[in-house]
């Protein structure tokens, strides 16, 4: 037999390489925003153009390269980063395998200038799928200037493979907001399609917090500081108030670098334990200096994952951190800090913690357990309707006009609309409405109806059919942080449709003229930025058109509580509403909104209890 084993060429063994650091346009930004960084630049500016799919640029001012380097850092292997294995334990520089540069001009155009302070000319260098084809002396600045065109272009498989440029986008956006944070003492300019859509100054870490997550309408960023023999933590966490629905805040940095690590996630989450509801994700930006030593970078291709030699006790430095800080927050100083850590919500009845709570309360008017309460009263909703067979379920409609008797067109209007359909109704405490027609029973959750209601009405709401505006006496300017300014952007005209008068304002603002006519409770503001939030929530979801999200965020957002009190009117709309839905029986998730019981299960059911 002959023999089959070949040595891959070093292209080829690139492209593969590429495969694990190159995995779409933002991996190339964060790549060529590290060597920036690296190389020491205090000025780095960011070009994108088509969601980075066919031009990305990085320019800085940093060390730049000679022109041998500017040859060499091209090759597979090649870093001016470390040069034995032991450096390997002392790194602190962001790059250090030297594959970045050589697996991004494998699957792409690159052309690059650079120059070093004491070089009369700079270099050029032009390489196509690897392959230098020019490299002369150029007139260029000091620092280094990298575009890279046409990603993927010599490998379809992989061009198929990535999604719309806005959301290619977006994981740029991910990328560069991680990169930003950390080092506000650089300046960096963003371009998307040649317009300049970020400009972050030099400033403080607060500082840039704020620039990149925006000014938070509510709460307040609590700074966290300690150091011990082994780590030294500093950053911010969200007072309470600040969690949100989805994972977007939450940013670890090790020694410069954002990695993601749930083992210290949990501790954080752990510390906020009964102040937010459970399903919320607490707010942080939190740095961690460590000898590098003492961790291992090199886990992960992307080094977006690290291992530490001591995270237990790490973990529990940070738990016993973030509840100082959030305990100096809302405890008035003379109480003992760790008190409100040892309520115990389940054991206690609602009202008298609250009431405990609110006594100690200084600054915000947060109720720190509205969440379990709200959590605990959707655990018992979710009980009750667990015993029963969802056969019991049926869809009723509500007779058409046809079948009304004539009578004056009031009493007509009013029959139509409801009393045929129940005998008797009131609103149990909780959030259920029980309604009654001859021998049926209905138990309806209300919040789930009225989101049923208003799904459906924000589905069906087009440009000639939108939702009545309410226009605001006095326009509301809304700050968006940036991300979230282009996404509303994106959705303007649908958000138009579903009833809000709103227009761009200027650097990431808008002006809100009117809201939906809906529900006159809501803020436009916690309206927006709840909308945006399930927004991007449900974008998870496969096959979700622009549209069905919309309306499912919308509805999410402005639907009625399961603690509001309503009047008798009220229920009476909100049933006659829901029975006039298309599909009354469920939610768009599949959950029930009411159960019905007809005389026959109730015998059933009496019969087994009695
Ligand atoms: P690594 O960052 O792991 O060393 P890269 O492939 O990203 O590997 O870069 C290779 C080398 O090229 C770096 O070690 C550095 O010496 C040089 N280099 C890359 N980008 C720049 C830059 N923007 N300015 C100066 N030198 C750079
Ligand atoms: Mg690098």
């Amino acid at each position: 037999m002959s023999d089959i084993i070949n040595l891959l060429p070093e292209n080829i063994a690139n492209q593969i390489a590429a495969g694990e650091v190159v995995q779409r346009p933002a991996s190339v930004v964060k790549e060529l925003l590290e060597n920036s960084i690296d190389a020491g630049a205090d000025k780095i500016i960011l070009s994108i153009k088509d969601g980075g799919i066919n031009f990305i640029q990085v320019k800085d001012n940093g060390a730049g390269m000679s022109e041998t380097d500017a040859r060499m850092c091209w090759e597979r292997h090649a870093t001016s980063k470390i040069k034995n294995a032991e450096d390997l334990y002392k790194i602190n520089t962001l790059g250090f395998r030297g594959e970045a540069l050589a697996s991004i001009a494998s699957v792409s155009q690159v052309e690059m200038k650079t120059k070093k302070n004491d070089q009369a000319l700079g270099t050029e260098i032009k390489i196509e799928a690897g392959i230098v084809n020019y490299h002369e002396p150029t007139n260029s600045s000091v620092g280094t200037i990298i575009t890279v065109k046409n990603l993927f272009f010599n490998i379809p498989a992989r061009k198929n493979f990535l999604k719309s440029q806005n959301i290619e986008t977006r994981h740029i956006f991910d990328e560069f907001y991680r990169i930003a944070l950390p080092n506000p003492d650089i300046e960096f300019v963003f371009y998307n399609n040649e317009k300049e859509i970020i400009n972050l100054r030099k400033t403080d870490i607060k500082n840039r917090i704020i620039d990149i997550l925006g000014k938070n309408s509510k709460g307040e960023l609590l700074q966290v500081k300690e150091e011990t023999e082994i780590i030294k933590i500093t950053g911010y966490v969200g007072s309470p108030e600040m969690a949100k629905k989805h994972r977007g805040e939450q940013f670890f940095f090790i020694n410069g670098r954002y990695i993601k690590e749930p083992y210290f996630n949990h501790a954080i989450q752990t510390a906020f334990e009964g102040l937010i509801p459970a399903d919320n994700f607490a707010f942080y930006v939190l740095f961690f200096e460590i000898n590098p030593s003492k961790i291992d970078v090199n886990v992960h291709p992307t080094k977006t994952e690290v291992k530490f030699e001591d995270s237990k006790y790490i973990y529990s430095i940070l738990l016993s951190v973030v509840k100082k800080a959030i305990g100096k927050y809302i405890i008035s100083p003379q109480l003992d800090e760790n008190s409100m850590f040892k309520f115990e919500a389940s054991t206690k009845p609602e009202h008298e913690l609250i009431s405990k709570f609110t006594d100690f309360r200084t600054k915000t008017k947060f109720n720190p357990f509205e969440g379990d309460i709200k959590q605990n009263k959707k655990q018992s909703f979710e009980k009750l309707f667990e015993g029963f067979n969802t056969d019991i379920i049926e869809t009723i409609k509500p007779e058409r006009e046809e079948n009304i008797k004539p009578q004056t067109v009031e009493k007509q209007l009013f029959e139509k609309e409801f009393r045929y359909i129940f005998d008797n109704f009131f609103q149990l405490k909780g959030g259920y409405i029980i309604a009654s027609r001859e021998d049926e029973l209905f138990i309806i959750n209300q919040q789930s109806a009225h989101e049923r209601i208003l799904y459906e009405r924000f589905l069906k709401s087009d440009s000639l059919n939108r939702i009545p505006i309410q226009i605001l006496l006095f326009p509301r300017i809304i700050e968006f942080k940036h991300a979230d300014f282009e996404l509303i952007n994106s959705l303007l005209d649908e958000i138009r449709q579903i009833g809000f008068d709103i227009s761009p304002f200027g650097n990431n603002n808008f002006v809100v003229n009117g809201v939906p006519t809906i529900n006159d409770k809501t803020n436009p503001q916690l309206t927006l930025e709840g909308l945006i939030e399930n927004y991007r929530i449900n974008e998870q979801k496969p096959d979700i058109s622009k549209k069905e999200n919309l309306a499912l965020s919308m509805s999410k957002n402005t639907s009625i509580k399961m603690y509001d009190i309503l009047s008798n009117i009220e229920i009476e709309e909100l049933l006659t509403d829901l029975f006039n839905c298309e599909q009354p029986n469920y939610l768009p998730n599949g959950k029930p909104v009411f159960i019905k019981f007809s005389n026959g299960n109730i015998l059933d059911l009496l019969n087994k209890k009695f």
